[in-house]
């Protein structure tokens, strides 16, 4: 997506490295499905020149429409940006992967010396006061030009974020802007790789079998895979991950080490030595204030949320206060639940952050019957795979099927085609499922390259990553329940960029506002619960056989289950997230700020936020997600609403409501107003009673009027 503001690479500082086609980084994919990444292609060492020939290329292409005679039309300057960075595009599409997913030292080396150059660029291109001038004169003309509504909608991107991001400031201005994003392009690299030092340096070797008290075997034998691939064979490892603490903290008999694994994950980035985080999200929030002011904001959070459909931080806030307090109260009750379990058990504690999702479990199996280990035989990572195709087809006309030659990073990688409901060529989907040493933690969706057809037609390419473990050799790997809804989830963005189609690749798939950007994937997650997917996915990994109808309705049962709990660290981190960052200019100590904030919100002792401060990538590594993480609930709002549109209907696989979802949500990309997105889909703006009714919590009165 060609758009400058988080794309677009460097400067005139660099004379043209090698001609643009000798450079395997930066050359036209080539190959079937209208050329695929050269994955097999990549030296790290091609990085940087690759970049430094992208970023001249765009230039000169700038360049061109800066110099063009004739006056500026939608054509000669916006279509012809659209096309500016095409070679660029494809290398940071490369650079992507290897940020994310093969994060090596050399790498990291490489990203250090680039992330403030590429910052550079970017505020080269906005900056550039007769390309801003040509942007602003058709954006000014669009109603008298003759544009199609996309045509009109990109001409007002273009603009608003040329001039959000600077282009309207005087020469003053925008040198000491490009001079705060080059330091925090640096800062965010730090910040990042910190985290992952922490995650793959701390990791807990066990020796001894007592120390695997309460383990189910899967969990046993995937940690003795991991301390086997890590040269220890005969002990185990629990790695630094959010894959291998939840489990560990859920089923681990030993609360010396739940303690301990609790305390080292969310130590991350806090632990005062060469990695700690704090001195450099004192920085980045000094920075970002300072920026805020010299864009004519408030705060980095009125500037970070006008083009969110939220728009202001006063709206967001509302929305996240509304569901605090219930969940809150929910959290007491929850506690008190587990209490009784715990003296019930004469266990003479009282319930830790390191005890709750111990016995939350025990709860839930007292509660509803539901043992989680019983649901996850069931839980079979390549039959949930096949449930995720099967949904695809049945409400988006999408089929996949595997292929074989197309290059990948790394053998773990492996690539589908999709097809649509008519055998036209849609995309490939690339599945990366792994853990693996320098892959980030978490799950995630990624686009190789955005659909468009203004030029022919040009498929997307979107990959789905997560952070499974492999166990022993040959045995079928197992997910959670938690997992198996976030792969859910992660496919639900990939079907948003599959089932595009516009005709600019700035306003294509997922590149929508970022709080509207989790509805799509969000509403996924509730079609693994459905019978259907069930019985015919869910199949023990013995047995064959389906999940019993019974085990499946104590999941529906048990769905709002721990919410307190699930609502509250998410809460936590949104409304620490936004408070940071309506702060202003005064100089911010992270560890003070994030203790007295929750101490001012009433945060319950037995919660730690799911994100600390000093290990909050969302917020920290990049711009994308600061002062946006409530951007998940907000969506949800949107996700829980949509759902009820289906069973409001006939169900969740009514074809008018499915066909509603698909024209006015997942094939628009950003070529319409989200909120007229949605209000197309629902004949309605969303209401908060969905999601509440979703979480278990009390549904809010509707307002009295008069
Ligand atoms: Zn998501």
């Amino acid at each position: 997506m060609p758009i400058p503001l988080a794309q677009a690479g460097l400067a005139a500082l660099f004379a043209v490295a090698a001609p643009v086609a000798s450079n395997p980084l930066l050359a036209p994919w080539t190959g079937p499905y209208g050329g695929a990444p050269p994955f097999d292609k990549v030296q790290v060492e091609g990085f940087k020149p690759a970049l430094e020939a992208g970023m001249a290329e765009q230039l000169a292409a700038i360049d061109e429409i800066t110099g063009e005679k004739a006056p500026p039309t939608f054509a000669n300057t916006i279509a012809a940006l659209e096309r500016s960075d095409r070679g660029l595009e494809r290398v940071q599409s490369l650079y992507g992967v290897w940020r994310t997913s093969m994060n090596t030292p050399p790498f990291q080396e490489v990203e250090r010396e680039m992330a403030p150059r590429l910052a550079a660029f970017r505020d080269q291109v906005t900056q550039n006061a007769t390309l801003f001038k040509r942007i602003a004169a058709v954006y000014a003309g669009r109603e008298s030009a003759d544009l199609s509504p996309e045509q009109k909608r990109l001409a007002w991107l273009y603009y608003t974020t040329f001039a959000r991001t600077g282009a309207k400031l005087d020469p003053a201005g925008k040198k000491r802007l490009s001079e705060i994003n080059q330091r925090l392009a640096t800062l965010y690299t730090t910040f990042a790789q910190n985290v992952l030092a922490d995650e793959t340096d701390h990791v807990l070797f066990l020796e001894d079998e007592k120390d695997l008290a309460g383990l189910p075997d899967t969990l046993r034998s995937a940690a003795a895979a991991g301390a086997e691939s890590r040269g220890k064979k005969g002990r185990w490892v629990i790695l630094n991950t959010r894959s291998s603490m939840e489990p560990f903290l859920t089923y681990s008999d030993r609360r010396d080490l739940r303690e301990r694994v609790w305390r080292t994950y969310y130590s991350r980035g806090d632990n005062g030595d060469a990695k700690d985080n704090n001195k450099t999200i004192t920085e980045i929030l000094g920075l970002r204030a300072e920026r805020a002011k010299l864009l004519g904001f408030e705060t980095h959070a009125h500037w970070s949320l006008e083009d969110t459909m939220a728009k202001t931080p006063e709206r967001a806030m509302v929305l996240m206060e509304a569901v605090w307090t219930p969940a809150v109260a929910r959290v007491r009750e929850e506690v008190a639940e587990m209490q009784a379990i715990a003296d019930g058990e004469g266990a003479a504690i009282q319930v830790a952050p390191w005890d709750y999702r111990y016995y939350a479990e025990k709860v839930r199996k007292a509660k509803y019957d539901l043992d989680e280990n019983e649901v996850k035989p069931y839980l079979q990572l390549d039959r949930l795979r096949d449930g995720m195709f099967w949904v695809a087809g049945k409400v988006f006309g999408l089929h996949f099927s595997p292929v074989q030659g197309v290059p990948v990073y790394h053998p773990d990688v492996v690539v589908y085609e999709v097809k649509d409901a008519a055998g036209r060529h849609v995309g490939l989907w690339y599945f990366d499922p792994w853990a693996r040493p320098g892959k980030r933690s978490g799950a995630w969706m990624n686009a190789y390259r955005d659909q468009e057809r203004f030029d022919g037609e040009v498929p997307t390419i979107v990959s789905n990553n997560s952070n499974f473990v492999r166990g022993a050799a040959a045995a079928p790997v197992l997910a959670s329940w938690d997992d198996a809804t976030t792969m859910f989830h992660e496919f639900g963005h990939a079907l948003h960029g599959l089932s595009s189609g516009v005709a600019y690749p700035s306003l294509s798939g997922t590149s929508v506002a970022r709080d509207y950007v989790e509805f799509p994937s969000q509403i996924l997650e509730r079609w693994l619960a459905t019978p259907d997917v069930l019985s015919r996915f869910a199949l023990h990994y013995r047995t064959g056989q389906p999940m019993p109808a019974a085990l499946a309705q104590k999941i529906e049962r048990a769905s709002t289950f721990r919410q307190g709990f699930d609502t509250v660290e998410y809460l936590a981190s949104a409304l620490v997230d936004m408070k940071l960052h309506l702060a202003g200019a005064r100089p911010i100590d992270p560890d003070a700020f994030e203790r007295e904030t929750l101490a001012a919100l009433g945060m319950p002792s037995e919660v730690v936020m799911r994100h600390r401060t000093p290990q909050f990538t969302h917020v920290f590594s990049s711009d994308d997600y600061a002062a946006g993480y409530y951007s998940y609930l907000w969506s949800d709002v949107l996700a829980a609403d949509a759902w009820e549109a289906f069973t409001e209907a006939g169900g969740p696989w009514d074809e008018a409501v499915a066909k509603r979802l698909r024209e006015s949500v997942f094939s628009v990309g950003n070529t319409i107003d989200p909120a007229d997105g949605y209000r197309a889909f629902r004949d309605r703006d969303a209401r908060i009673d969905a999601l509440m009714r979703k979480r278990g919590f009390p549904v809010p009165a509707p307002p009295k009027t008069d």
